[in-house]
């Protein structure tokens, strides 16, 4: 098969859906690999790695369109990609079908096989394609929010880990899953005080037994989150729901007993956002200001550290991609009913119900 690697053109998008590494991988297997000139760079893959990897270059994406089986990306493809796509062809990333109904079409339109990296599941009922990017954004929230709470960014001037003498910060997660789990790792790294709030009993149980007393756990409620918010300095979003937009758990109202200069940081912002005044926000302009707190809610957390990103990405994903390689996407799917959990379209078909009931399309 001829795996094609093409350079991805949505905004302030780094990552590469091919590690020069996986391409070698393939190719040691029998496959063919064809990569577009400079798709790697973002994440730190010159062409030369890909060619010693036995990769060919291409030298734009039409190329790589034209003549691939299958297509390897990391964001969805964006319409002038949609419009290179064919029947007959199978493309591999993150497609998030539910919002975005042009998207949907566009695929159905060209009769591709797409397969969303976003709903492949595992045995034990995670997205195992999601997760290290939840890892990675779950990582990333109190190293953004250290830095927002830093007076220069309008922050309380507030050292999340205290020194000799003086307390630690209060950081308060809100969620417990695979964001909040890798935040609080960070936070209690960074020597804060704690606190894990969670649904699930279970969840708040595994918690209390890895972090053996180094975080506090907290059944989540409304009344816990106001009891929580006066003495809090930093405020991690980390909900899901799933299917559902994220519920608003901090209101407008709250800001205010609140500490000035107190940080917000809405992980959960790609599903609306759980505080009330939440927006998105971009790497270039990640954060603002509403009653005096400061808000951090950049939707791609993930994009600002492409290289470890794109190789947290390729670790989940290589296992899947030579599959689809070996065995053909009809076999693959067949082995393995966690791969066909991905199956989005085929043929003009749609083959995700989730997607169909949020579109009103048949599936
Ligand atoms: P997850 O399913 O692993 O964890 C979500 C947790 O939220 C679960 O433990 C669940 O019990 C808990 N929860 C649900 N409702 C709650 C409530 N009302 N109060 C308290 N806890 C509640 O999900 P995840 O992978 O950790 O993702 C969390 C969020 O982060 C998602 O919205 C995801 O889309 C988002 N995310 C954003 C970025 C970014 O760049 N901004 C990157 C990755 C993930």
């Amino acid at each position: 098969m001829l795996i094609g690697c093409p350079t991805e053109i949505k905004p302030q998008e780094f990552r590469v859906g091919l590690r020069p590494d996986a391409a070698r991988e393939a190719i040691l297997r029998g496959h063919k690999v064809l990569v577009q000139t400079g798709a790697g760079l973002g994440a730190g893959y010159t062409d030369e790695d890909y060619v010693e990897a036995g990769a060919e270059i291409a030298p734009d994406a039409r190329t790589v369109f034209d003549r691939a089986d299958m297509i390897v990306k990391v964001k969805e493809p964006q319409a002038p990609e949609r419009a290179m796509l064919r029947q007959g062809q199978i493309l591999f990333t993150y497609l998030h079908l539910a919002p975005d109904p042009d998207q949907t079409r566009d695929l159905l339109d060209s009769g591709v096989t797409s397969i969303a990296y976003e709903t492949v599941t595992d045995a034990r009922g995670g997205l195992p394609l999601l997760a290290p990017m939840s890892e990675v954004a779950g990582r990333l929230a109190p190293q953004a929010g250290s830095w927002a709470l830093q007076k220069a960014n309008g922050g309380e001037g507030v050292l999340l880990g205290g020194v000799p003498g003086v307390r630690p910060a209060n950081v308060v997660i809100i969620g417990g899953g695979v964001v909040g789990t890798a935040a609080a790792r960070v936070a209690v790294g960074m020597g804060a005080n704690v606190t894990i709030m969670d649904r699930s009993i279970p969840r708040l149980s595994y918690l209390d037994d890895v972090f053996l007393g180094q975080l506090t756990t907290q059944f989540a409620t409304a009344a816990a989150t106001a009891e929580l918010l006066p003495t809090a300095d930093m405020v991690i979003g980390a909900v899901l729901v799933p299917g559902a937009a994220a519920p608003k758990l901090v209101t407008r109202e709250q800001l205010s007993i609140m500490k000035p200069g107190a940080v917000l940081v809405d992980v959960a912002i790609d599903q609306g956002g759980c505080f009330e005044t939440s927006r998105p926000t971009t790497h270039q302009d990640p954060i603002y200001e509403v009653d005096g707190i400061v808000h951090y809610c950049v939707a791609n957390m993930p994009g600002a550290v492409p290289r470890t990103s794109t190789q947290a990405l390729g670790n989940a994903t290589m296992p899947f991609l030579l599959a689809l390689a070996d065995k053909g996407w009809q076999q693959a799917i067949r082995d393995d009913a966690h791969l066909r959990a991905g199956l989005s379209t085929h043929e003009g078909k749609l083959t995700s119900a989730p997607v169909g009931a949020a579109l009103g399309i048949d599936s």
